[in-house]
């Protein structure tokens, strides 16, 4: 008899490293395929080498990557492993993949290329630029795209991706049907971004078509301790003192123009709401941005933006670099340490984490480094001491401007109440117990077992 199975593989009670399977018959889906975000567990502490030739067989063995049947490359597995390749498997499998996060990417590349990986069109254009400023994932094989709103088949399942707003370029949500019922799987979203209107229009889609069961992300809820029950009462408002995405360059123009000397900005540049942001703050204080060639690349690609700069030290001056860059430095306007040293506060320039030894060569005096949600991203991680450490050291005041990708708890609820689901199951969350139904029954399923979906109803099986 045919009929619908769920399984979790992972993601139930982790920030990301979401991986889930839904099978109809011989065919096969499996939502998202990164991993788990967790800085301060990170086993890669730049003293362990990762093996390039062994990387699968490794993060299978520290558990970064799923035990999983059909998915795998037959010599990239350990020697007698339980776990079938991709090349003797029997069905029909197909990977899709909700947004360009490394919790939720991250080991695509690890799937044998005969197995399609889905993502948006937006995805796929922002992925073709990642993989070419160097910052593509491990492995080598092709990507599909598929669009909003538009039905495509895996044997008798229909998947309908379906856009949301998330601080990162081309995030959608899956909506799932089989014969046996429908999933709506949210991947990760907020409302406080600078497209709230994408949320409506999912929540409206998503009814229009119907589903049985939610699966849904809960990033931002936290223990009872930490996170009053009134805090959960669902509303569609934003707090007055919620800092949304759009208010981000009015609050860098804020303090920009109470700097006299640099402005300085370390951002997440998958986030392009977040580059237009920086562009902006730079026009309303009549200071130049100057972007990092891999930023500015993902500007000029997915902004056609061309006011900015690109920063080119002596050192990258001195060294080959790679086509894209010298393609890149051809079409659009370099500046130095030096140029910019001559009139510090004319400037707001870009520096990442990795790059914050150049803050060294710059005059950076009364100026100011605004950490707008780049790496390292909070005291959790290891590396946000060392660059506490680089700031002390030159005696740069560090402002926090920045806000979350992920639906406040208040929003979250929200969204629920509205879908109304009948199965509600949270997850990507370390408290997915605290995201109730209205009316529906919650699920927080466990790993290994397998879910039955039957007439729309999701039972042990
Ligand atoms: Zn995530
Ligand atoms: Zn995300």
């Amino acid at each position: 008899m045919n009929h619908t199975t769920l399984t979790f593989y992972g993601g139930l009670r982790t920030i990301g490293g979401t991986v889930i399977s839904l099978q109809y018959d011989d065919s096969r889906i499996i939502f998202d395929f990164g991993f788990v975000y967790s800085p301060e567990n990170n086993i890669f502490d730049r003293q362990i080498k990762p093996r390039k030739n062994s990387v699968v067989k490794d993060y299978l063995k520290l558990g970064l990557i799923p035990s999983i049947d059909g998915v795998y490359n037959k010599e990239d597995l350990p020697e007698h492993s339980s776990i079938i390749p991709a090349d003797t498997y029997t069905g029909n499998t197909t990977v899709l993949i909700s947004h360009l996060h490394l919790d939720h990417m991250g080991a695509m590349g690890l799937i044998n290329p005969s197995v399609p990986v889905y993502m948006t069109e937006d995805s796929l254009h922002l992925y073709q630029t990642l993989d070419v400023i160097g910052e593509g994932v491990q492995g080598n094989r092709g990507y599909s795209s598929c669009k909003y709103n538009q039905p495509f088949t895996v044997g008798k399942i229909t998947i309908t991706p379906i856009q949301v707003d998330h601080d990162v370029l081309g995030a959608c949500a899956f909506h799932i049907q089989t014969p046996d019922g429908a999933i709506l799987y949210t991947g990760d979203l907020r409302m406080h971004g600078a497209h709230p209107e994408r949320i409506q229009a999912f929540i409206q889609k998503a009814k229009e078509i119907g589903f049985d069961a939610v699966i849904m992300e809960g990033t931002t809820l936290s223990s009872e301790e930490e996170l009053a029950e009134e805090m959960l009462v669902a509303k569609k408002e934003l707090p007055e003192d919620l800092v949304t995405e759009t208010m981000i360059p009015v609050k860098m123009t804020e303090v920009l123009k109470e700097t006299k000397g640099i402005g300085i900005f370390n951002i997440y540049h998958r986030n392009i709401d977040r580059i237009r942001g920086v562009l902006q703050a730079g026009i309303e204080t009549g200071r130049k941005v100057v972007l990092e060639a891999g930023t500015a690349q993902i500007a000029l690609n997915h902004l056609g933006a061309q006011n900015f700069l690109v920063f080119e030290s002596e050192e990258i001056r001195q060294s080959p670099v790679p086509e894209w860059q010298s393609q890149l430095f051809d079409k659009t306007s370099t500046i130095s340490y030096k140029q910019i040293n001559q009139n510090p506060g004319q400037y707001f320039v870009q520096n990442s984490y990795d790059h914050s030894l150049e803050l060294f060569d710059l005059n950076v005096e009364n100026g100011v480094y605004l950490h707008s949600n780049g790496v390292p991203l909070g005291s959790f991680d290891p590396a946000y001491h060392n660059l506490e450490r680089v700031l002390q050291n030159i005696g740069l005041e560090r402002v926090s401007i920045g806000t979350g990708g992920h639906a406040i708890p208040q929003n979250l609820s929200y969204i629920v109440e509205e879908l109304d689901p009948a199965t509600l199951i949270p997850l990507h969350s370390f408290h997915p117990e605290r995201l109730q139904p209205k009316n529906g029954m919650q699920l927080l399923p466990q790993y290994g077992k397998t879910y039955l979906l039957t007439e729309g109803k999701i039972g042990e099986k």
